[in-house]
């Protein structure tokens, strides 16, 4: 139940989590090269790939679901307003941390962003018509070699 703790009761904090940890002697692994957020510099434009944009993730990657109304505006003002003063790749989107969110969450993101993503689950079109709110938006996994095609049939819904 480790999970749980942290992401509740020490609200998925990452320096809540490390210092939790620590006082509880469970090792702490250094967060590989890969995995590891880019530095302020990698933010400029000219240095991004083209066709790369940022969207917001929060300011501590709080799971939103364990914070009162204040701190969930706190999270994502923050996040926004550091990033569009650093980069004009920005965009209007909000991924929640861990995928969690409750409807005060949501409720902030869509004042705050056009958009917010879930990690799983949630229906964006039935029909053809837009059915979930776009503070609710599901996330469409694109993986490494997935053909053109094969996206195509994932737009469509054909395959899930
Ligand atoms: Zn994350």
């Amino acid at each position: 139940m480790n999970h749980q703790h942290a992401l509740t009761k020490l609200e998925g904090r990452t320096d809540r989590i490390l210092a939790w940890a620590s006082e509880q002697g469970i090792p702490v692994s250094p967060v590989p090269e890969h995995a590891r957020p880019v530095e302020d510099t990698e933010l400029d434009p000219s240095r991004l790939s083209k066709g790369i944009t940022l969207g917001a993730h929060t300011w501590s990657h709080a799971n939103l679901a364990a914070l009162g109304p204040d701190a969930i505006l706190d999270e994502l003002v923050l996040c926004k307003d550091w990033l569009s003063e650093r980069s004009s790749r920005q965009l209007p989107w909000l991924a929640y941390p861990y995928g969690l969110r409750n409807t005060s969450a949501a409720a902030v993101a869509a004042d705050c962003f056009e958009g917010a993503l879930l990690v799983s689950g949630g229906r964006a079109v039935r029909r053809g018509r837009r059915v979930a709110e776009r503070a609710l938006t599901p996330r469409l996994n694109v993986p490494r070699g997935l053909s053109l095609e094969g996206l195509s049939l994932r737009l469509s819904g054909f395959l899930t």
